[in-house]
């Protein structure tokens, strides 16, 4: 089984090379299939001792809430840097970021004004990270529909005084969710401009799951200079269908919606770091990180306590096991990537002399749940090694290598030429809780996120005690 799943891999991978490129692959000139007994070593102890579950079970216990700004968001950075001091990392420090503080505030609702036989009723919301509240009675207002980002400037003057709903859904037919909320995440993102632009008094947004539930989904909403700002907030797909088929079938739709959150001051939150300095190249460095920041409703569990977790982990099954590879892996909790990406671009601020001895960022934030394997930006010699260490994890159900990115955190050092690795776990039931107050712990499968914290651990170690280095990608 493992023979023929990786013939597979070799051959698809074969297609994308040059000649040369291939023959190292076909060859292990790099050496990764010495690796096999560890790596098979590595899988068998995340599953049987492995730490990533009870981590996060600590995590979720000490700051459920960790929104940047938020009392939770400090006790998370004092959780983050007290474990991996526990757990016996090497150089942990803190480096400051400049964080936005926005609180959700005590009233959000969504309420039934007209048709006559539903006033009163509401309508399942959250509103979203960054918007505006509405005066304290709330504004009511005509509903208007737009199927998607671009139908709302074909609304016209139509438009005008009104609350726009885009209710486009996430694409149901491609198998990625992750393609699916990419294609209509732009909604929720640029609603709010692109409604105002026309007139909108508000705007909602159809959540972004491809269920179709009663659960609200929040996330990071923009505005734009010399747009007026206009109030945003989620629906629940049951909630926009349902004002959907009202207006479809004739009837007038006038809601009344009301939420008080609000923009403070920026303030600070802080990327949590510590390492296991390498035995032969310590100024060679694997980072492998999530972010520590969570919304501010569920547990942030999957989405990305879990993520956080995972990288701690990783690390720590390596130690655990006795190993200490060439070079050195450097985990980062990184802060702030849900509304505004801080932690991503103050990493890549104070790291960039060092950019050129970055070999590799891995980065889990996409779940965690079963492992699938990894995506990765690698150019093609980097690629034919990686691949060849994703042929020793097929046997657990992890050998997938993707085209695709590694994580929004690790995004800055693109630019730099760090290949970039995700995580890539199962995605279909991701979505039914991303960003909302689902995402708790009890949704979490211990053997799931341990084993994906193994396969995390057998990847990271192989290319980081190869003998030769990874390709770095070319600086664009
Ligand atoms: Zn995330």
């Amino acid at each position: 089984m493992i023979h023929h799943a990786r013939s597979i891999l070799l051959a698809t991978t074969a297609a994308l090379l040059a000649p040369s490129m291939v023959h190292a692959a076909r060859t292990d000139e790099a050496g990764v299939t010495e690796y096999q007994a560890t790596v098979e070593q590595i899988l068998a102890t995340s599953l049987s001792e492995g730490q990533a579950y009870d981590l996060l079970s600590e995590l979720c216990h000490v700051a459920p809430r960790r929104l940047s700004g938020s009392p939770g968001a400090a006790a998370a950075t004092a959780w983050a840097k007290k474990t991996l001091r526990e757990l016996g990392f090497e150089n942990i420090r803190l480096e400051d970021v400049t964080v936005p503080h926005w609180v959700r505030g005590d009233v959000g609702e969504v309420r039934f004004a007209e048709p006559p036989e539903l006033s009163g009723d509401h309508v399942p919301m959250l509103a979203l990270g960054g918007s505006i509240g509405t005066p304290d009675e709330g504004l009511t207002a005509e509903v208007i529909l737009a199927d998607g980002l671009d139908a709302v400037a074909e609304l016209g003057e139509q438009a005008r005084g009104k609350i726009v709903l885009l209710n486009r859904p996430m694409d149901p037919s491609l198998v990625s969710t992750f393609d699916a909320y990419g294609g209509a995440v732009s909604q929720r993102s640029r609603g709010a401009i692109e409604a105002a632009k026309v007139g909108a008094v508000a705007a909602l947004v159809r959540s972004m799951t491809p269920g179709h539930d009663d659960i609200p989904h929040t996330g990071a909403m923009h505005y734009a200079e010399g747009i007026p700002k206009i109030p945003f907030a989620a629906v629940s797909t049951n909630g926009a269908d349902h004002i959907a088929s009202l207006i479809e079938s004739g009837k007038r739709v006038v809601l009344n919606l009301r939420q008080n959150c609000r923009t403070l001051p920026d303030t600070e939150g802080h990327n949590v770091i510590g390492e296991l300095v390498g035995r032969e190249s310590p100024e060679e460095i694997l980072v492998v990180g999530g972010h520590l920041d969570a919304w501010d409703v569920g547990e942030g569990a999957h989405d990305d306590g879990g993520g956080c977790c995972q990288a701690i982990e990783a690390v720590r099954l390596i130690k655990s096991l006795g190993l200490r590879p060439r070079r050195t892996l450097r985990v980062v909790l990184f802060a702030n990537e849900e509304n505004g990406l801080g932690g991503g671009n103050a990493y890549l601020a104070a790291h960039r002399n060092e950019m050129g001895r970055h070999v590799l960022a891995l980065e889990s934030d996409s779940g965690c749940f079963t492992p699938r394997g990894f995506t990765t930006d690698a150019n093609p010699e980097a690629f034919a090694i990686l691949s060849s260490v994703s042929a020793l994890l097929a046997n657990a159900g992890a050998g997938l290598l993707e085209p695709g990115g590694g994580g929004a955190d690790i995004g800055p050092m693109k630019a730099e030429g760090v290949v970039q690795l995700g995580y890539l776990p199962d995605s279909q039931r991701y979505f039914d809780l991303h960003h909302t107050h689902e995402d708790t712990l009890d949704k979490v499968s211990p053997r799931e996120i341990n084993l994906g914290a193994g396969v995390m651990a057998a990847m990271l170690y192989v290319i980081a005690d190869l003998p030769t280095t990874l390709p770095r990608n070319d600086v664009k």
